[in-house]
């Protein structure tokens, strides 16, 4: 995954990595390559809440007395790491069997994600931001963004000057970022579309002006415009492929996703789940699609 320096006042750290040996031994040796070292970071970003990119984070800010600043809906998440990744990880197993996964399946699954858990920590926000503000530094403004869909939290960094955005997760060059379903924020509440919010998210980056975005993983990407272009084709692509499997005859979402992807690893079967279930949203939502529940399942049949 990717880190970012920003050589400014305050010296700040975009994400931080995992928290693992090996990481944190890149990331010292990757500053030191810059001429800083750890203990100069003045302020570490967060840019959403998954465990790759904020792992390290509480201990950057040990070492360094860094401010630590996330957008305000990331607060409680990252406060409460363990906590709310254990929540989520019992949503999930909700929502595998609700939607066909085979109960041994979905065990399987929930113990990568506990082993997974040490990858991550949790750290305190000392600034909030909150969507559309600004933060000045010495040579720069960022305008901070809320572009859910990746995860609940995603935020954008843009320089309005430079033409650069800092997007993490929520624009990749070389894979479509995966929107996980995630568990509604109050309890009981309706779950959040994560592919309907990704795709709004998407439309309004898409009218940025920007050259260059620096992603949370792989290359920088040049042309945002034609890349989210792509990605729009392609999950209008998948709806319409979706549409017509539940037409042939209902199915469950897990049916649906081993027609379109074969037999699926264990560790594949919640993203796929998320991506069979955000494409369904989009077919729920313009009444192409209706749920029914057969024998506790639901499954889809088109309308
Ligand atoms: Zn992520």
């Amino acid at each position: 995954m990717n880190v970012y320096l920003i050589d400014d006042e305050p010296l700040t750290l975009v994400d931080a990595g995992p928290n693992s040996g090996t990481s944190l031994d890149v990331l010292q040796r990757g500053i030191a390559g810059l001429w800083h070292s750890m203990e100069d970071i003045e302020l570490v970003i967060l840019t959403h809440q998954h465990i790759d990119h904020l792992g390290l984070v509480s201990l950057v800010a040990a070492h360094s007395g860094a401010e630590v600043a996330a957008i305000d809906v990331a607060v409680p998440y990252v406060e409460n790491f363990s906590l709310e990744a254990q929540a989520d990880d019992e949503f999930a197993r909700d929502m595998m069997l609700r939607h066909g996964i085979p109960e041994d399946v979905a065990t399987a699954l929930q113990s990568v994600s506990r082993a997974f858990r040490a990858w991550g920590s949790r750290v305190e926000v000392t600034r909030v931001l909150e969507d559309g503000e600004a933060m000045d530094f010495r040579d720069r403004t960022l305008h901070v963004h809320h572009r859910p869909g990746h995860s609940p939290t995603d935020t954008v960094f843009h320089d309005r000057e430079r033409r650069i955005l800092i997007a993490a997760d929520h624009l990749l060059a070389h894979i479509s970022s995966n929107p996980l379903i995630t568990r509604p924020r109050e309890q009981g509440g309706e779950r959040p579309q994560a592919l309907v919010s990704y795709l709004e998210s998407l439309r309004a980056t898409r009218e940025m002006d920007v050259e260059l975005v620096l992603p949370g993983h792989g290359e920088p990407i040049t042309d945002h415009r034609a890349l989210i272009d792509e990605r729009f084709a392609l999950h209008e692509r998948r709806a319409g492929k979706i549409h017509r499997l539940i037409a042939e005859r209902p199915r469950s979402a897990y049916e649906i996703a081993q027609a379109l992807w074969g037999n699926i690893a264990v560790t594949q079967a919640y993203l796929t789940l998320s991506e069979v279930l955000g494409h369904v949203d989009v077919l729920l939502n313009s009444g192409r699609a209706r749920e029914v529940e057969r024998n506790g399942v639901s499954v889809f049949e088109a309308a």
